[in-house]
């Protein structure tokens, strides 16, 4: 995605609006996971040229169908970017480093939105803050089925019991010594 700043280049001070809608990148979540946007991206903004380089400002709106950390199941989640950045002409000679390049007379966008879309990705996102998920025991997704496992409500001695019986039996003699 591109925007062009001719009508701003020479022109100290002056700003011109965009507002457009843009492919989605290929995003990946924060668990290798592939992310799919809902519809195109929003984004909306002004550039500026301030002399020194061509100020970006504006936001990204999004939506996103992301894995529920919980219950794995997908859910839907509206994102809003700010988008703050400096844009010189690759070669300025003053330009500061941490601006982004461009070449020609074209901003191209498409990392600034790559970037700003993932920074926005939750390290463990949920369908809902009550998510209840999934029953450790028989896998059922708690939010739509109630189960009758009981996990907590072990008797103290049977449990030292259950842990007898994880170990491996007949003294397996991995280490030769039983
Ligand atoms: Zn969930
Ligand atoms: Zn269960």
């Amino acid at each position: 995605m591109k925007i062009s700043i001719v009508g701003l280049e020479n022109q100290l001070g002056a700003t011109i609006p965009f507002d457009f809608l843009a492919p989605s990148p290929r995003l990946i979540g924060p668990s290798g996971e592939e992310i799919k946007a809902i519809g195109p991206i929003h984004l909306q903004g002004t550039i500026t040229n301030t002399g020194s380089c061509y100020h970006l400002d504006g936001k990204l709106e999004a939506k996103l169908e992301l894995c529920c950390a919980r219950c794995l199941e997908r859910y839907q989640l509206s994102v809003r970017v700010p988008l703050d950045e400096n844009y010189a002409k690759s070669g300025a000679p003053d330009a500061e480093e941490d601006w982004r390049r461009f070449q020609g007379d074209e901003i191209v966008l498409d990392e600034t939105i790559e970037e700003g879309l993932n920074l926005s990705l939750p390290l463990r996102g949920l369908c809902d803050n009550n998510c209840q998920g999934l029953c450790p025991i028989c896998g059922k997704n708690r939010n739509l089925e109630k189960c009758n496992c009981k996990e907590e409500s072990l008797d103290p001695r049977l449990a030292v019991l259950g842990e007898l019986l994880k170990e491996p039996l007949g003294g397996g003699g991995k280490n030769g010594s039983t």
